[in-house]
């Protein structure tokens, strides 16, 4: 007898066969329709393996230095200050992390168009010149009046 009539017959999305039970594809695979059983067990499998391969991958970009992508001991990690700006899960080796608090230093203290040496006066660009660090009361002035 032949499963003809009323009743769709459905296939497997990925080798065709006619589906006596049906499976939905995992959730976030890309697989639109049903699977038989045979393809379901290989589309699940395929779906963990990639979640543990982005899990390991996530867990080595924790232990590399986000600068210079050296392979960092727990010991040997250092967190960047929020002032730098280098988002959260960001961590450094001691090299970089020394050069990128002398650099955030240097932005702090002199003036980020001039380079002259900030005194205790010192002057925020406006957010729309989009200049980082701050400047003298000259470089403001001239920044200023330039439109
Ligand atoms: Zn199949
Ligand atoms: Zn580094
Ligand atoms: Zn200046």
């Amino acid at each position: 007898m032949r499963l003809f009539g009323r009743k769709k017959i459905l296939h497997c999305t990925s080798c065709g066969k006619i589906l006596k039970h049906k499976y939905k594809p995992p959730d976030d695979s890309d697989t639109d329709g049903f699977l038989c059983a045979d393809c379901h067990i290989d589309k699940t499998k395929e779906q963990v393996l990639k979640k543990q391969e982005e899990k390991k991958r996530l867990q080595e970009e924790k232990n590399k230095c986000s600068i210079c992508a050296k392979e960092l001991e727990e010991k040997d990690k250092n967190k960047p200050k929020w002032q730098w700006e280098m988002g959260t899960g960001s961590v450094l080796c001691e090299e970089c992390y020394e050069n990128k608090r002398i650099e955030f230093e240097k932005k702090l203290n002199f003036c980020s168009i001039c380079q002259k040496k900030l005194s205790f006066f010192r002057y925020n660009p406006k957010p729309k010149w989009k200049i980082g660090g701050q400047l003298c009361r000259t470089c403001w002035d001239n920044r200023n009046q330039a439109k």
